[in-house]
């Protein structure tokens, strides 16, 4: 069974967008995991296909309608549905390595992508959505934030990536950042590759990279070695 993404939004025609290039694009062709877009005005009872109105006690901007939401939400996912429900939101839990490969680990993901001000709160608790941030900053809406989490989710399903691109010693997979990295030509611009990458001892070449990313996340993300 391939991993199944739905996403709930106002904006499918921003998508596929990254998500249909390259390795991801390929994963998706190769049918190790699909995308269904949603568009949330479809559930919209009314004539004028109203989604959002303004929000109770007062302030700027609008709000999204919690049925118009659970309508679409109930359409592709039913009570028994075992993927995690995620909304895109600059209040939720952080996006982590960790927790990109849970999700790549799982059945897929269903996505409601936030627009205005956000949407209302009674629909996030009568549907049990989980919100997930993709960092400390304000977005104008949660599709990118949405491609930002499905692309560090989906290049981790197994067969994604070939065996030439894996993803063992990545940033963040064992808790420091990566080593840095070199090709060809041996010299640029007068500075050469570490001779320990050239040396062809492979004992060497380990500890140096080690070391290296250690001295990076010391240096960069003290707060990984915590
Ligand atoms: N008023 C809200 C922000 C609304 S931004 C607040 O202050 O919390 C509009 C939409 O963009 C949000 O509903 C969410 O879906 C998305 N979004 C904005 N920033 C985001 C972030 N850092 N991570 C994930 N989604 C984000």
């Amino acid at each position: 069974m391939s991993f199944a993404a739905d996403i709930i939004t106002l904006f499918p025609e921003l998508f596929p967008g990254p998500l249909g290039a390259s390795v991801i694009g390929r994963g998706a062709a190769q049918g190790h995991w699909s995308l269904n877009l949603v568009q949330l005005r479809d559930f919209a009872p009314d004539r004028h296909r109203s989604v959002d109105d303004t929000p109770a006690g007062g302030g700027a901007g609008m709000v999204l309608k919690p049925d118009v939401l659970a309508a679409a939400i109930d359409a592709v996912a039913h009570q028994n549905d075992p993927r995690p429900r995620l909304l895109m939101s600059p209040r939720g839990k952080p996006l982590t390595q960790a927790r990109a490969r849970a999700l790549a680990a799982g059945p897929g993901v269903v996505i409601v992508c936030g627009r205005f001000e956000g949407i209302d709160e009674r629909v996030i608790e009568a549907r049990n959505l989980e919100e997930i941030s993709i960092g400390d900053y304000v977005l104008a809406g949660g599709e990118v934030a949405a491609m930002v989490l499905l692309e560090s989710v989906v290049r981790l399903i197994p067969g994604v990536l070939g065996k030439d691109e894996s993803n063992a010693d990545e940033s963040f997979e064992n808790g420091v950042l990566e080593y840095p990295q070199y090709t060809r030509p041996q010299s640029f611009e007068g500075r050469e590759i570490p001779a320990v990458l050239t040396s062809g001892d492979h004992g060497k070449v380990e500890k140096w990279r080690r070391e290296e990313s250690l001295k990076l996340t010391r240096a960069r993300r003290p707060d990984l070695l915590k």
